[in-house]
């Protein structure tokens, strides 16, 4: 890390009372440098497609075995992936702050809770979920047949799709409620590797700010939000994260 970045860490300053209520909103990037790719970083490409024309609900009306084969190739990276020392540092946060602290995140691949965040706002859902689009009850695997996609619901017949939330549908309702009326009382907010350009997530910062919350982005690359924050950690979340965390530890003890 750059000491510029170490700058920003080492002299921040926050009151008690700014870390009473503190949110943090997770993107892809914070699953990057455990080996999962982005949707707009390099590595986003499938086969010769683009990530905005597969998570669709149209592209699955046309083509649901192409959709499928998308999302079980993801399954199965993540399958293979470790959370990285920056989902840790977050479980390290939560178990110093208790109920003063809420993770809202945009990613589907449940690496939060396999680093042991106890309860995740997961606004896109999550990729193991199999969900039939008709009925819309909930399947395990072993419950579906694979072998001849898309599978189909043992109850009803509809064709089950993946449990994540896909461009153009809505946000599952208590998940938002939630994460809006966190953000809008949050003291401190932090936005960690996430472009803050699809909706309704990437107004989260922005009604925090409204309410006079301190706002930290850690991203190497510069979002919307980056000149709006009051603290910006041109950095990866892995290698940042720890420190931030760290620093955190001691401001709450009054250091
Ligand atoms: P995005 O792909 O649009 O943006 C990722 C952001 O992370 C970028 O701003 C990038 O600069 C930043 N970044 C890259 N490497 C980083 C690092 N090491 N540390 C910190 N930041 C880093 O992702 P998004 O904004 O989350 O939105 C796209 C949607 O795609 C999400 O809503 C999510 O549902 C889905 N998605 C999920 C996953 C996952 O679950 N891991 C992966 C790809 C896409
Ligand atoms: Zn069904």
């Amino acid at each position: 890390m750059s000491s510029t970045e170490f700058t920003e860490i080492n002299s921040l300053s926050l009151s008690q009372e700014q870390l009473q209520r503190v949110v943090v909103l997770t993107g892809a990037g914070i699953s990057a440098e455990s080996g999962v790719p982005t949707f707009r970083g390099e590595t986003g490409l499938w086969r010769q497609f683009r990530p905005e024309d597969l998570a669709t609900p149209e592209a699955f009306a046309d083509q649901p075995v192409v959709v499928w084969e998308w999302y079980l190739h993801r399954r199965n990276l993540i399958a293979q992936v470790l959370p990285n020392p920056g989902h840790h540092a977050l479980v390290e946060l939560e178990r110093m702050l208790g109920d003063s602290f809420t993770l809202v995140t945009q990613n589907v691949d449940g690496l939060h809770r396999r680093a042991g965040s106890q309860n995740p706002i997961e606004l896109h859902g999550n990729i193991f979920v199999n969900r039939c689009g008709r009925c819309q009850d909930h399947w395990a695997d072993d419950a579906l047949d694979f072998s001849k996609l898309p599978p189909h619901c043992p109850t009803c017949a509809g064709e089950v799709r993946p449990g994540v939330v896909w461009f153009g549908e809505s946000l599952p309702a208590a998940a938002i409620d939630q994460a809006y009326s966190k953000s809008q009382r949050a003291t401190l907010f932090i936005s960690i590797g996430t472009s803050t350009v699809v909706h309704p997530a990437a107004g989260l910062p922005l009604l925090a700010m409204e309410s006079g919350a301190y706002l930290i982005e850690i991203n190497p690359e510069e979002t919307p939000i980056s000149r709006l924050s009051d603290c910006v950690i041109r950095e990866k979340s892995a290698t940042t994260l720890p420190l931030l965390v760290k620093k955190l530890q001691s401001l709450k003890n009054g250091n």
